[in-house]
């Protein structure tokens, strides 16, 4: 604990002594605000029974206050030096494991040894699983959208992202930052931004601005989408050409297997103007609409 300037002293002298320069396609921005870190875990909620994933351990500040209120806590660091840094900080902590690894297999698939330590956690008793995390801007939208993909997805996601990407969560239909983004977050939970952060928050500044965003997850809502990714899929097409309308748009979510005439026909039947486009169409519509065609298409 300390003040904020405490904390920048403390991170710059973990690092100098660990001989780390930032790297910033890391994503290496440490959050030094100590109330910000102490925000990012009050909007999360934890308690003993919540099993929390982190990604990006940095110097491990976030994750020695996570474990203070957490029942468990899995860290994950990709650069070997700050995960040494870390474990010297959180290491001895009975309730922390810290993983030195890429939390990514790939740009579509989390890394199955972070989701075993994960799933390890779960089995005892009646734990749930969180996420928390100052996330590294590289990678920050493959981190939500694959927790998602998940058949046990965390029941929350908290964490700080960049502002701009944020608002591409939250967003509504008819914006520019309308896509498939927010639709694939928002037809299974709900968001809100908690907060929105200025550069100085963190050291070395990042040129933007940065966000706490709060995902809760809807477990009705998310049971309603049959074949998941299959609906994944068909959101990342119906948004590829926005400027598009609507037919043409779900002729490329199809992959063109269809023709027109049969698209018309299900647009018409189901009350939507060919002439639209898929941006102004709101999360239900869209589920409407994935359900009919997949019923005609499969
Ligand atoms: N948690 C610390 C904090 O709050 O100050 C550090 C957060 S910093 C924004 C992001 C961290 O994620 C960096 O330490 C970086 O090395 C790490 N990182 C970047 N890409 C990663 C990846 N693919 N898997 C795991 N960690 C990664």
């Amino acid at each position: 604990a300390g003040s904020p300037r405490q904390t920048l002293t403390f991170v710059r002298e973990r690092l100098e002594a660990a001989g780390v320069r930032p790297k910033t396609d890391l994503g290496q921005n440490f959050l030094i605000d100590l109330n910000l870190l102490r925000v990012l875990a009050d909007t999360a909620q934890l308690g003993p029974q919540d099993v929390v994933l982190e990604v990006g351990t940095g110097t491990g500040s976030l994750t020695n206050l996570l474990a203070e209120r957490a029942g468990y806590v899995i860290s994950v660091e990709i650069d070997p030096k700050l995960h040494a840094v870390a474990k010297e900080l959180v290491g001895q902590k009975a309730n922390v494991r810290l993983l030195c690894q890429d939390a990514l297999k790939s740009k579509n698939r989390f890394h199955p040894a972070v989701l075993e330590a994960v799933e390890e956690a779960l089995a005892e008793g009646n734990r749930q699983f969180k996420l928390v995390a100052n996330l590294p801007y590289n990678v920050a939208t493959p981190v939500l959208t694959n927790l998602l993909s998940l058949e046990r997805p965390p029941v929350t996601m908290t964490a700080t992202i960049q502002k701009e990407l944020a608002d591409r969560i939250v967003a509504r239909p008819g914006t520019k930052d309308y896509g498939a983004l927010s639709v694939w977050i928002q037809s299974q939970c709900r968001a809100r931004i908690e907060r929105t952060m200025p550069p100085q928050v963190f050291w070395p500044r990042p040129k933007v601005f940065s966000a706490i965003i709060h995902i809760v997850l809807e477990p009705e809502r998310r049971n309603r989408i049959q074949d998941r990714e299959l609906f994944h899929s068909f959101i990342r097409g119906l948004f590829l050409h926005r400027r598009k309308f609507l037919r043409a748009q779900v002729l490329s979510a199809l992959g063109r297997k269809t023709d027109k005439a049969a698209v018309d026909e299900v647009l018409q039947k189901m009350g939507f103007d060919p002439q639209a486009r898929a941006e102004q169409l709101d999360v239900e519509s869209i589920l409407r609409l994935y359900g009919a065609l997949r019923d005609q298409f499969r």
